[in-house]
């Protein structure tokens, strides 16, 4: 053996972390070393001579996989695979193969060199996650499902409590001042209760009955503004809308999203500056991005990310109306369509909001 092939045997043979291993045409394991014995658990003398299939699951080898891997590596040069293997004493590794022919000086194939590495850390660690993330996945959906039931249950008995309070009120002239000012509050926090409850089944509603369409996003803005007309001219506002794309999206979610961050760009004017509202796009690579840009009152830098939480507003009521939803609204909205919003703004200049639409998006569940 010459000297420079003594010391690649050598070199592979002392390998820790890595099974190195020869294997000829059928298989039959022909060399061993240390990482092989390592990760395996067998010493060379009891496994050279054996076939490599031992090293798979009972499932595995009844299904064939081994021999496809050396069909695939005849075929291709090399096969390549991840999945669990069976050591010396029964318990299981997740290993990452890959067998690579070896042909001698004529060019004829003489066998296999089988390289592997014990993952089963990573494995373990991947397969955690993924029960993590699926449980949070079934709290998320049993979280909605129960703001769901209860916002639609809490209608009927706030539509009762609001006529009665309303029935009350046709006897305000049999009331002192106190009476009627007490009619007034109940008669304004029934409407704004029904207002957050309306708000809440919304909210579980976005995407649970509507599917994919083709959407002409240019149709989509124009209806919405027609829709804020009555806002868009008792505040003097402009609007001016760049030529924007079609795409694949929910139309009821896309429509509420695009109505919310324009009626909040109107409603968060400043007192002494017609609103200037502009709607921009642009293509990026695997999104469609687009913005609202407004001369409003600004958020400051400390509240930039509170306001996309339900319920979060930054104004008394007194000043802006609203239920604090709408944002919340166009998070879930986003969600829905793969994409990210978010904002930036200098307060007394303005905000602008951006968000990303995922391009080519499929239906859920057909991944
Ligand atoms: P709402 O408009 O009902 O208050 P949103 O969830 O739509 O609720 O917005 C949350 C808060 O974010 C608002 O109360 C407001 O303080 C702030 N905000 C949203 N949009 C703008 C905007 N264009 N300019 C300034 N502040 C905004």
């Amino acid at each position: 053996m010459s000297l420079q092939s003594d010391l690649l045997t050598k070199m592979i043979s002392e390998i820790a972390d890595y099974a190195v291993l020869f294997i000829d045409i059928d298989g039959t394991i022909k060399t061993w070393n240390t990482g092989a014995e390592r990760i395996k658990g067998y010493k060379s003398e009891e496994i050279i001579g054996k076939n490599f299939r031992c090293f798979y699951t009972e499932k595995d080898r009844t299904s064939g996989k081994p021999d496809r891997l050396i069909e695939m590596a005849k075929s291709e040069g090399r096969a390549q695979d991840e999945g669990w293997r069976v050591r010396k004493d029964g318990s299981k590794f997740w290993g990452s193969v890959v067998i690579t022919c070896v042909h001698d000086d004529s060019g004829n194939l003489t066998g296999f060199s089988k390289v592997t590495r014990d993952l089963t850390v990573r494995r373990k660690n991947e397969l955690a996650l993924k029960k993590q993330s699926i449980e949070i996945q079934n709290k998320n959906r049993e979280m909605e499902q129960f703001v769901y039931v209860a916002s639609h249950d809490l209608q009927e008995p706030l539509r009762t409590v609001k006529s009665l309070s309303h029935l009350l009120s046709t006897y305000r002239d049999l009331l002192d001042e106190d009476g009627r000012h007490t009619i007034n509050y109940m008669n304004e926090a029934v409407s704004r209760m029904q207002q957050l409850v309306r708000g809440l089944l919304d909210y579980s509603r976005i995407g649970l009955e509507s599917s994919l369409k083709k959407l002409d996003l240019n149709e989509l803005v124009a209806n919405v503004i027609d829709d804020l007309k009555v806002g868009i001219n008792s505040s003097n506002a402009h609007i001016s809308v760049s030529e924007l794309p079609s795409i694949l999206g929910y139309e009821l979610e896309l429509r509420a999203l695009f109505q919310n961050l324009i009626s909040n760009a109107i409603k968060f004017r400043r007192s002494n500056c017609e609103p200037q509202i502009k709607i921009g796009y642009q293509r990026e690579k695997k999104a469609e991005k687009f913005w609202i840009r407004d001369n409003g009152i600004g958020i400051p830098k400390e509240h930039l990310d509170r306001i996309f939480s339900i319920f979060q507003r930054l104004h008394p009521k007194s000043e802006y109306e609203g239920a604090g939803i709408g944002l919340a609204h166009c998070i879930k909205i986003i969600e829905l369509h793969e994409g990210e919003i978010w904002v930036e703004s200098t307060v007394n200049e303005g905000s602008v909001f951006y968000f990303t639409l995922k391009r080519n998006l499929k239906e859920r569940g057909n991944d």
